[in-house]
């Protein structure tokens, strides 16, 4: 018999891998073989569906329409806990929410809950971390960890959706009706998973969380790539390209993957984009002081976006979020109003974001995933 000495001097490091398979990730077709893997007949597979997509539980204990004893391996099998030690932090009276989520490999993500008087939006992340390092992101100083998994991204949806149904967010009672890609990380940079998350926000019930894709929002760098892609898949989802300056000296700084996809291949793709889904694209531009805000940068960002997409470009102010160690803030209101004026003359619709949350570094850019 030989005895196992601990190698503590070798101890594994917490390994960040992908998370257990789970019900949110699987096809109808694998969810429905699981189901029989475990011995159950396969109308069990629709019903297990209509707990999790329309119900919105993920608990098999209360499924009592399964048999009881089938219940517990049916958890094991098909709902592994993804995540634990969630933290709230609630800001604008409680209408906004930001979430802390602990992945079963350490990982931390954050989701932000926002209510507004005719609809509750959830800003969900794609990635642990991002690899993009834009220098004003919070997000891109910390580096990429890994690609969220399907189930990772839809159970962030789940449970805000299971919140707002139960009227933990004041206001009442009311329905996840609103989803944007902006938490953390590239979405377009895990393009199968957010493709697959998207398609089952999107599916009717109990398929999926029956949301509108005209509700939905994926935000990207701009891999010019992976926007003509999305755009071959027929969503009807609204696209949001991070512009943030018109030019590609300026961009190549602030948004790094610009030396790969300089500015007119990115507008060249989001025009694909428009011609493809008939929808609008949503131009991001986060307004920094003395860095991107003068008048000949707003003229030129109207004048680009007029030729490359007209009527279909819509731009969006945000004000720059402050995050830790950067020595840039936002535009002062004047510099602000007439960037916005420059844009608008040229025929070109711009509005400002409303920003929420930043007292508890929920706004854009400022999602860390910080535990301290
Ligand atoms: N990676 C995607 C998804 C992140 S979305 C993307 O870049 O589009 C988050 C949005 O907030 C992006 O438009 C991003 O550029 C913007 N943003 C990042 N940091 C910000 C900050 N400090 N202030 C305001 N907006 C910021």
């Amino acid at each position: 018999m030989t005895t196992e000495l601990p190698l503590v001097f070798d101890a594994p490091k917490p390994r960040m891998g992908m998370p257990p398979k789970h019900l949110a990730d699987l096809s109808d077709a694998e969810r429905t073989s699981a189901i029989k893997d475990l011995g159950l007949p396969a109308f069990r597979s629709k019903q297990v569906a209509n707990h999790y997509f329309s119900r919105l539980s993920a608990d098999t204990e209360a499924m009592t329409d399964l048999p009881a004893g089938s219940r517990a391996e049916v958890g094991e099998a098909l709902f592994p806990t993804l995540f634990t030690d969630i933290r709230d932090q609630q800001a604008d009276g409680g209408a906004t929410r930001k979430t802390l989520w602990k992945l079963h490999d350490g990982s931390l993500v954050e989701s932000v809950l926002m209510r507004y008087p005719d609809r509750a939006t959830l800003c969900v992340s794609s990635q642990a971390g991002c690899g993009m390092a834009c220098p004003f992101c919070a997000t891109g100083q910390g580096g990429l960890q890994r690609n969220l998994s399907t189930a990772e991204i839809l159970e962030q949806f789940r449970i805000a959706a299971a919140a707002m149904r139960d009227g933990e967010i004041p206001g009442g009672p009311g329905r996840l009706s609103n989803v944007v890609f902006m938490g953390m990380g590239e979405p377009l940079a895990n393009y199968k998973r957010v493709v697959a998350a998207v398609r089952r926000m999107t599916a009717p019930e109990p398929e999926g969380f029956g949301l509108s894709q005209r509700n939905v929002t994926v935000s990207t760098v701009g891999l010019a790539p992976a926007i003509r892609k999305l755009a071959d898949e027929g969503l009807h989802v609204t696209l949001a390209v991070s512009l943030h300056t018109p030019d590609d000296e300026l961009r190549d700084t602030l948004v790094p993957v610009n030396n790969r996809w300089s500015v007119s291949e990115v507008l060249d793709a989001a025009r694909y984009y428009a011609d493809t889904s008939g929808r609008r694209v949503s131009i991001e531009y986060a307004l920094i002081r003395d860095i991107n805000d003068h008048v000949w940068r707003g003229e030129l960002l109207g004048k680009k976006l007029r030729d490359a997409l007209g009527p279909m470009a819509h731009v969006n102010v945000i004000p720059l979020n402050p995050t830790p160690g950067s020595k840039w803030d936002a535009s002062p209101k004047a510099q602000q109003d007439a960037f916005v004026d420059a844009v608008a003359r040229q025929g070109v619709s711009c509005t400002v974001r409303d920003t929420r949350g930043q007292d508890i570094a929920a706004a854009c850019g400022q999602l860390a995933a910080d535990a301290g």
